[in-house]
């Protein structure tokens, strides 16, 4: 594996984004890479990309998540080859996605069940019917600057200090069931609570906020939200698809101890296949299993997708890269303020070594709010001469360190961060 470091266009990735345009909208199959970053890859292995035109990249984006075990994790891509041998989709029930319950339970600790899907998106909305049917009520709260797949009924924006659809076309309506909260607060949440709790199936969240700024919930934050939870007889959902398997094992529910009724995962334990899932406690979950409840889906519980979770989370199991992944997060974070204060910049660095957030400026940063007294325009700017400089991540801020990240890897992220800034003027 060379590290190349040429400099200037990338002519191929130019002649592949003018064909791709033809035939697809902005040249690209989510909306959310019209931002970048731009060059077209053509291999990916470890912590590194490899683009059409010949340059590397350290990863800090990993796919958007998925890659915690690095890309194309041998023990996963061989599991995967292996089984798709015996088929790939039954239209029925197979030992491996038992296999594959068993373990999600085992791994996680708390859940009694799991259903799978394919997207996180699908997850999101598993969780939400089956709250809604537990408890016959219809209102949610969700807070600002969480994400929960791009749906009518959970995207949301904000517009000049008002927030509510997030897109053109979106049946605004869907969103009338929906209370979009600060997070962060405990006693607005307990206002908002006596105001209209009996009326509220469910409150979803990123236990951490990893979506926007990665933002850890303040002490006594989430105790507070599982008393009223416990109180009003809400459904509690961790919407844990970044934060699960990666912030620790067990996720966010280790790390804060407090557990939800029901939860959405994805991304990190699938190796880089698509598969999320929904879990929780059994009272909950056994409603899809009579029927009353629909949850459906044609590629749920595919055996590559199972062969996936089961490699995934076998080595996460059994190799915990955790302390590694955390040694990796807290020198890169910890080097990058070296650097930027040897060039005078103001650099801000927040969050787990797992999954950390990168902007200017000095604000307390608590929720979305004040996240935007940050300086995140500029950082945008930053990163994509990161980009340019060899360092693949996206505009918005969050860095993820993946098992495969080493001292090779931390050397090539420090040395172009620091030629970056020695470039660099806005
Ligand atoms: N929930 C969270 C917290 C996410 O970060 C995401 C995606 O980034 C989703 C849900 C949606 O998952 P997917 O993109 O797999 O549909």
């Amino acid at each position: 594996m060379s590290i190349s470091e040429v400099n200037g266009r990338n002519v191929r990735s130019d002649e592949l984004h003018d064909r791709a345009l033809e035939r697809s909208p902005g040249g690209v199959h989510s909306n959310v890479r019209l931002r970048g970053p731009h060059p077209f890859i053509r291999s990916a292995k470890g912590a590194w990309l490899f683009s059409v035109d010949g340059r590397d990249y350290v990863d800090y984006l990993l796919g958007q998540g998925p890659n915690f075990l690095g890309h194309a994790p041998d023990q996963v891509i061989q599991a995967v080859s292996a089984a798709c041998r015996d088929g790939l989709i039954y239209g029925g029930q197979h030992e491996p996605e038992i296999q594959a319950a068993e373990l999600v339970c085992s791994v996680a600790k708390w859940p009694d069940m799991v259903r799978f899907s394919v997207s996180g998106t699908e997850a999101v909305q598993a969780a939400l019917r089956l709250a809604r049917a537990a408890t016959g009520r219809t209102e949610i709260i969700r807070f600002q600057g969480h994400y929960h797949g791009w749906l009518d009924n959970i995207f949301v924006g904000e517009h000049d200090g008002t927030w509510g659809a997030a897109s053109a076309g979106q049946v605004a309506d869907h969103l009338r069931p929906c209370h979009i909260l600060p997070w962060n607060d405990a006693e607005l949440l307990v206002e908002k609570f006596e105001q209209y709790g009996s009326r509220l199936a469910a409150v979803i969240m990123e236990p951490i906020m990893i979506n926007a700024g990665v933002i850890e919930p303040l002490p006594g934050y989430l105790e507070t939200v599982r008393e009223l939870c416990d109180r009003y007889g809400v459904v509690l959902i961790f919407d844990e698809v970044i934060s699960g398997f990666r912030i620790a094992l067990g996720g966010a529910v280790e790390r804060y101890g407090v557990t939800p009724d029901l939860a959405t995962y994805g991304k990190a334990f699938a190796g880089g296949f698509p598969v999320a899932a929904v879990v929780g406690r059994q009272d909950l979950m056994c409603r899809f299993g009579t029927g009353e409840v629909n949850h459906s889906g044609t590629f749920n519980s595919s055996v590559m997708a199972m062969a996936a979770v089961t490699a995934t989370l076998t080595s996460l199991r059994d190799q915990p890269p955790y302390a590694k992944v955390g040694e990796h997060g807290r020198a890169l974070m910890s080097g990058l303020l070296d650097i930027a204060a040897r060039h005078d910049v103001n650099l801000r660095v927040a969050g787990l070594p797992a999954a950390f957030h990168v902007s200017f400026g000095d604000a307390q940063v608590r929720d979305y709010r004040s996240l935007q007294q940050l300086d995140l325009a500029r950082y945008e700017r930053l990163a994509a001469a990161l980009v340019d400089n060899g360092i693949w991540l996206a505009g918005r801020g969050v860095w993820y360190v993946s098992a495969a990240h080493g001292a090779r890897e931390l050397d090539a992220a420090l040395t172009r961060f620091d030629k970056t800034l020695e470039e660099w003027k806005v």
